[in-house]
């Protein structure tokens, strides 16, 4: 057996053009604040903004020095939480060591519904209670819901194994596939006997940021593997399953990279369509 390719590519470029009448009707736009230039943040953010061009929706990069201070990003934050012309924004992730220790406030800072991210505590509360109150989801869980869900893999009764549980992704991933009626396990650094959980899973999900970590002895039979991890080795980009040995017994796998990456990338343009949607009082 080979595994279905899913292809995240090609399931953001379809999301992206059901988003484009909507953008061309409401006109969003979407602001990325960048402090420094971390090699892997200029290709996030390029990647964001060439998406954003795609279906003619229009952005702004705000992009502040590495050596930038709290009171410089607090104005930025503040002025694009005034700004009219902005329907919503995201901050970068992560900031230049010297401001690590802002990342929390940066979170809450943003208006709920400039929130595109779906970080602040607002929309990550709301999202817990259930799937019609998924208003501003974080990017990455709602971009591998959508992934699955273009693939029509059914979640119902499945059990998901998740490997990760950061408030980023590993959690409110945790929470989502509950509403969609999945069975889910979350295994973490501290999980016994991790091979355990994972060959019991019809779904695995890896977002650790170890590469390769993952292997064929540690995948069911027909299971599918969603890789989330991005890890950078030379010049190449790995996830955190070993691609070449899972693929002949998974039934479905994502590539790293052209997998989680673009469909986040999608999420976060169909949070800031409902960010316009929410604030012109449609939903
Ligand atoms: P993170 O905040 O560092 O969290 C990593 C998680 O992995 C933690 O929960 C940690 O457990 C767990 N972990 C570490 N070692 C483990 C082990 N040996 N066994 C089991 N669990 C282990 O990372 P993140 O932000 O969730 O990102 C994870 C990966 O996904 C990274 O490679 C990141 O670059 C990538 N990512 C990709 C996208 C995308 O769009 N494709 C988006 C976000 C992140 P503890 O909680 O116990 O420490």
């Amino acid at each position: 057996m080979s595994a279905l390719l899913l292809d995240g590519r090609a399931a953001a470029d379809a999301i992206l053009a059901q988003l484009k009448p909507k953008v061309a009707k409401r006109n969003p736009v979407l602001a990325i604040v960048q402090v420094g230039d971390d090699p892997a943040s200029s290709s996030y953010v390029k990647q964001k903004l060439n998406s954003c061009a795609q279906i003619g929706m229009l952005s702004e990069h705000r992009h502040l020095p590495a050596d930038a201070s709290e009171d410089d990003l607090r104005r930025t934050v503040e002025e694009l939480n005034a700004n009219d012309a902005i329907t919503g924004f995201i901050v970068q992730l992560p900031l230049p060591g010297h401001l690590a220790h802002f990342e929390s406030w940066v979170r809450d800072a943003i208006l709920p519904e400039k929130d595109i991210d779906g970080f602040g505590a607002w929309n990550t509360g709301r999202m817990l209670r259930s799937k019609e109150d998924e208003i501003m989801p974080p990017a990455t869980p709602a971009g591998i819901v959508a992934l699955l869900e273009h693939y029509k893999i059914p979640l119902a009764g499945k059990h998901v194994v998740i490997v990760g549980r950061s408030a980023t992704v590993g959690k409110p991933l945790a929470v989502m596939l509950l509403h969609r009626d999945a069975t889910v396990t979350v295994c973490h650094s501290k999980t016994l006997n991790l091979h355990t959980f994972t060959t019991q899973a019809d779904i695995l999900v890896v977002a650790v940021g170890k590469p390769k970590m993952i292997t064929a002895e540690m995948v069911k039979n027909g299971a599918v593997v969603v890789d989330v991890g991005i890890n950078r080795i030379g010049e190449k980009l790995v996830g955190d399953t070993d691609f070449d040995g899972i693929r002949s017994i998974a039934s479905a796998i994502t590539p790293v990279p052209g997998g989680v990456g673009p469909m986040t990338v999608a999420a976060l343009i169909a949070n800031c369509v409902r960010a316009k949607e929410l604030q012109q009082g449609e939903l």
